[in-house]
């Protein structure tokens, strides 16, 4: 049996409003963190950005996600190594867009990802970090990778509205803290396609930190053209142009990452000494 040492920690990707690189962040924190980690993605968006940008396209695409939570397929036959090293996709399969629906007359509907992945834990013995990339939704699709998730990391672009948008996920989160899942948390907040040459972008910064205090990651995205070019290639953004701006921040966001992990898990064994 894999020791609580061998659990994966398990971080969902998620805000409502579409566009604000959640996709983009899971491939390339995750292709980051692989250097040093074992990773997993999950792509839980029907739409399959993910997938597509971790190099497999929708036409290559056999079944994922939605045979996962239907319970079909055991996650060990439907995960895919890519070209990262250390780095495995369970790709969106193309049936995902009807899961939406589908999932509101199954049992335990919230509940199918966590419980497809506490099934899957000797095959995740070997991961160290799942991370989950949700849709730009609400909807149960998000709602179970709240649920299967002990932390929650949400991406706000550095935009005016950004404030505004992210109350509805703050408040799902604390929702389903209180009915669904008691140990999930907010950490944290990654800005992302912040333009130095706006000052709005400063201070949308400023006031988001000036709320969120130090739920919000130092490290900031750059809005970089290489960014938004490596998925046409099926690249991460690192394999694609490691010098860019945007490859090297997602590399210190994964530092970050990591720092903060050994910084709670330190506090949490001092408490329980
Ligand atoms: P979401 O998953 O939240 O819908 P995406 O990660 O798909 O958002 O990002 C939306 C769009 O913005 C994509 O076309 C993506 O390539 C682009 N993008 C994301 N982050 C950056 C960035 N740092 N610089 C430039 N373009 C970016
Ligand atoms: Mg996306």
């Amino acid at each position: 049996m894999p020791g609580p040492d061998r659990t994966p920690r398990r971080i969902a990707l998620a805000n409502q409003k579409g566009g604000v690189g959640k996709t983009t962040t899971a491939i390339n924190l995750a292709t980051a963190l692989a250097t040093r980690k074992r990773v997993l993605v999950i792509d839980l968006d029907p739409q399959g950005n993910a997938s597509t940008g971790l190099g497999l396209p929708r036409a290559g695409r056999g079944d994922g996600s939605y045979a996962l939570l239907v319970g079909e397929r055991p996650l060990a036959e439907l995960m895919l190594p890519t070209k990262v090293p250390n780095l495995f996709l369970l790709p969106a399969d193309n049936d995902l867009a009807g899961a939406e629906i589908e999932l509101v007359g199954m049992e335990n509907r919230e509940r199918r990802l966590r419980q497809a992945l506490d099934a899957a834990a000797e095959t995740l013995a070997k991961f160290d970090f799942i991370l989950i990339d949700c849709p730009p939704s609400l909807g149960l699709l998000t709602l179970n990778a709240l649920v299967a998730v002990q932390s929650v990391m949400i991406p706000l672009q550095t935009e005016f509205f950004a404030l505004e948008g992210v109350s509805q996920i703050t408040r799902t989160i604390e929702r389903v803290k209180r009915v669904l899942n008691p140990t999930i948390s907010l950490d944290g907040i990654v800005l992302t396609m912040f333009d130095r040459r706006n000052n709005l972008s400063e201070l949308v910064a400023n006031d988001v930190r000036a709320f969120f205090r130090d739920k919000v990651f130092e490290t900031v995205i750059p809005r970089n053209i290489r960014v938004s070019e490596a998925p046409s290639h099926g690249l991460p953004v690192l394999l694609y142009d490691m010098k860019s701006t945007g490859a090297q921040a997602y590399i210190k966001l994964a530092a970050e990452l990591l720092r903060r992990e050994r910084a709670a898990a330190k506090a949490a064994g001092a408490q329980q000494a």
